[in-house]
């Protein structure tokens, strides 16, 4: 599982230098056959090494000893349940993005989105950070979409590897920074 944990431990840096997760908000996961490897708790994506990656099997059991998994584990493991196809999810409190979802504002779909069948990204109905409220929620949203806005918090995005959910998160921040550009110029 070490290329897994290093893959988590890229990925989360990577994400911090982007600026998608400020502080020490934000999480992301890798699932490799019953295993997900997850970014520990309490830690800034910008710290995260291979080492303080958390191994989890998918029905919730911790294998790894010393740190704990972010607070958004269930979130994670309910979504591996229920898509078979996702192997990598990535979760941020970017500020655009955020901004919108706290003000419960809709982040129309620009181009880049593959298919566009619809106006805008799913917002879930808010239900408190690292709740199995929202766990389910976000579990309940997810059979449709490989996005979903959580209102009053922050973007997900999942991926059929962990690559395609950070460029999707990226995406989704890097919308609603032009949206709000748009907006802000419109005379
Ligand atoms: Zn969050």
């Amino acid at each position: 599982m070490y290329q897994t944990k290093k893959k988590v431990a890229m990925a989360s840096q990577y994400i911090y230098k982007q600026g998608l997760a400020p502080g020490k908000s934000s999480n992301l996961s890798i699932r490799k056959d019953d295993i997900v490897a997850i970014t520990p708790t309490l830690t800034s994506l910008r710290d995260v090494e291979s080492e303080s990656v958390v191994l989890v099997r998918v029905d919730g059991e911790i294998i790894s000893e010393g740190l704990s998994p972010s607070s958004e584990l269930e979130l994670h493991l309910l979504i591996y349940q229920e898509r078979s196809d996702v192997q990598g999810i990535v979760h941020t409190h970017s500020p655009y993005a955020t901004g919108f979802a706290l003000a419960g504002e809709k982040i129309n779909l620009l181009e880049g989105f593959g298919p566009v069948n619809k106006s805008h990204l799913k917002m879930v109905d808010y239900a408190h950070p690292g709740s199995s409220k929202l766990a389910q929620l976000v579990r309940d949203s997810v059979r449709k979409e490989d996005v979903l806005i959580m209102e009053s918090h922050g973007v997900l995005a999942v991926g059929s590897s962990i690559d395609e959910a950070v460029l999707l998160a990226d995406w989704v921040e890097k919308t609603a920074k032009t949206l709000f550009v748009a907006r802000a110029l419109k005379k």
